[in-house]
């Protein structure tokens, strides 16, 4: 029997401004509809909701270099989108978008450190793993898990487990820490498909590719065979999450065929390997995720195991 430790809920509402173009499939509705099923099913009620403040400079400096900080802080929207790649468009609320989702992870990792929260989970968006220490692409323009990541290292944590089960690579993230032994990186993601990531054998990116079509099988087998035995040996003082559900089997934009249940399964082996090694201590941050219907029941059924855990 765990400990009692709340369950945090943290998000903020530029969140649901930023439009990302028309017709995009990062849209404002994919939070209302999470938020709906949630209150719906009184998960909410057990979580203490907390507003996001927005991340300082200095916390993205932390991670992203300051060209592209400058970038992202400076666009002129004024007549129209600015245009980071052709599927990342930047708007005039973008970046209070932006920056209240990237100052959600931080302020998450002080609840979590100061014991104020067991586990925080971050609705926010847009995503941010694709994003890059020099790039906004992919949907994504701060990286706010890495700055998430950056933060808590800033308090001096030394052993950071960063797991993503996104169906695309995470390679913003990869990108910001490879090499850095201070943090692993653990992730399945569909191959090939966007961003066409090449694992480039690098020991603290855990990189598992699962071919189009994989399923519970396949994903279980990844998480049980090439993270858990690693992370056990990691000893991470605090895990975070990219929480893509974008692998579910009715997402529109991928090939994987993850069940509802898989996202339960997942979140109850990283609250035992939590348990074991950091007494606890999960933030997990929304990234993708495009079918509506899908993507409410996912974060239901992750989040379920550390609400009733409390
Ligand atoms: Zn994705």
């Amino acid at each position: 029997m765990s400990p009692f430790r709340p369950v945090a809920w943290i998000t903020h509402p530029a969140c649901l401004r930023h439009g990302a173009g028309q017709n995009h499939p990062e849209c404002p509705q994919r939070l209302q509809v999470i938020e709906e099923r949630l209150r719906q099913k009184g998960l909410l009620d057990f979580m203490q909701q907390i507003e996001a403040p927005a991340a300082t400079v200095e916390q993205l400096l932390r991670v992203h270099d300051r060209a592209h900080v400058e970038r992202v802080l400076h666009a002129d929207t004024t007549h129209g989108p600015f245009w980071h790649d052709p599927d990342t468009a930047q708007d005039a609320d973008t970046l209070e978008a932006v920056l209240h989702a990237a100052g959600a992870g931080v302020k998450a990792v002080d609840l979590v450190l100061s014991g104020q929260a067991g586990f925080a989970f971050c609705a926010v968006r847009p995503p941010g793993h694709h994003a890059e220490r020099g790039r906004a692409m992919g949907f994504c323009f701060f990286n706010s898990v890495a700055v998430a990541a950056a933060h808590a290292m800033a308090q001096g944590l030394e052993r950071i487990a960063i797991l993503d089960f996104d169906v695309h690579y995470g390679n913003g993230t990869a990108n910001i820490f490879a090499g850095d032994e201070r943090v692993v990186l653990y992730s399945t993601y569909q191959n090939p498909l966007y961003p066409y990531w090449q694992s480039p054998g690098i020991d603290n990116l855990v990189d598992v590719s699962l071919p189009p079509h994989s399923g519970s099988a396949q994903f279980r087998a990844a998480v049980s065979k090439h993270w858990i035995p690693r992370m056990l040996e990691q000893k991470p003082q605090l895990i975070l999450v990219s929480a893509g559900f974008d692998a579910h089997a009715e997402d529109p934009l991928a090939g994987l065929q993850f069940s509802y249940e898989d996202y339960a399964w997942v979140a109850g082996q990283i609250q035992d390997v939590a348990e074991a090694c950091c007494p606890g201590r999960v933030v997990a941050t929304l990234e993708g995720g495009y079918s509506l219907h899908a993507l409410a029941r996912c974060v239901e059924q992750f989040l379920q195991p550390f609400v009733t855990a409390t």
